[in-house]
């Protein structure tokens, strides 16, 4: 089952308690990273470009659900 993508109007909600506010969201994701390393060797990430994404996996952290999740519209969204 595919997860719906939340928009500026809509947010995620478990179809089997309610919650709004709680998701452990497994990610794939294809990044260019710029990372500068100082003179001691410690590599710091300045800038992250994201080539591709796909969100593969929601769970719900209340009734522990995978991919039970509908879209609801947001509180006060300008749809
Ligand atoms: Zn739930």
């Amino acid at each position: 089952m595919t997860v719906p993508k939340p928009t500026d109007g809509t947010r995620w909600r478990c179809t089997l308690c309610g919650n709004l506010t709680r998701f452990d969201v497994t990610r794939s994701s294809k990044v260019v990273e710029y990372v500068h390393l100082d003179l001691a060797g410690e590599p710091r990430i300045e800038e992250q470009e994201v080539l591709s994404e796909s969100i593969e996996s929601v769970r719900c952290r209340w009734c522990d659900a995978a991919d039970q999740v509908e879209l609801v519209e947001r509180p006060g969204a300008q749809v």
